[in-house]
């Protein structure tokens, strides 16, 4: 019997929105602004615009960051319950994000066993802030995502599963190419329609519960 195999994205899906971003609007210098943009222009790879972003604040703001994102950042409606929903339904979940461990584990913290998270680690030992990548890319990937998606899902898939990917940005459309189906909004949802990868979109997570549901049905005759 198939089993769908989630692979859920954090910021943007999990998180109203970026906490990347919201970090950096918060604390740091206006620098910032212009790494961003390489970014977005592709001028450089996520893992060295990252990087270089947290190279802006000082190791000494760690606590003041966390505590300013668990009180601001909101986390999507129904994510409690479909947590809930693949644990009943014993389908594996796995949140692959590009954030960074000190706050992604916080965030998550109740709602998402740590076992289950795959994301960018950090060192506080220097001055300023080092992001470390423990999941970065592979032999089949060129593209310096820093938590390299595909990667992830080459790693931790098995044959004949029917793999799921959950996203909302660029971020997330090499590991949507590998996806039997994709739940998406945002830029990730045109991206889809455009290339015309199987996909859903959704709202908040009772949309995903809905269309997992489905899929369960499919799978188990
Ligand atoms: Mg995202
Ligand atoms: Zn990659």
């Amino acid at each position: 019997m198939t089993k769908p195999v989630i692979f859920c994205d954090f910021d943007g899906t999990i998180t109203n929105s970026d906490n990347i971003i919201a970090v950096m609007k918060k604390y740091a210098p206006p620098e910032w602004e212009a790494i961003k943009d390489d970014i977005l222009g592709q001028n450089v790879s996520i893992q060295e615009g990252v990087g270089r972003l947290f190279s802006l604040l000082p190791s000494s703001s760690k606590d003041t960051i966390i505590h300013y994102l668990t009180e601001s950042a909101v986390i999507r409606d129904g994510f409690k319950e479909f947590v809930a929903f693949t644990k009943k339904n014993d389908v594996t979940l796995y949140i692959v994000s590009g954030g960074i461990d000190f706050f992604v584990y916080p965030l998550l913290n109740g709602l998402v066993e740590p076992e289950q998270i795959y994301c960018n680690g950090s060192d506080f030992s220097g001055e300023t802030i080092k992001i470390l990548w423990p999941h970065s890319c592979d032999d089949g990937c060129q593209n310096g995502c820093g938590c390299c998606k595909p990667s992830l899902i080459r790693r931790l898939a098995s044959p004949g599963d029917y793999n799921i990917v959950i996203g909302d940005s660029i971020t997330d459309l090499q590991a949507a190419k590998l996806a039997d189906h994709v739940i998406a909004r945002d830029f990730l949802l045109e991206k889809c329609q455009q290339l015309d990868l199987p996909h859903t979109s959704f709202t908040t997570f009772y949309d995903v519960i809905d269309v997992v549901s489905k899929q369960l049905e499919v799978k188990q005759p």
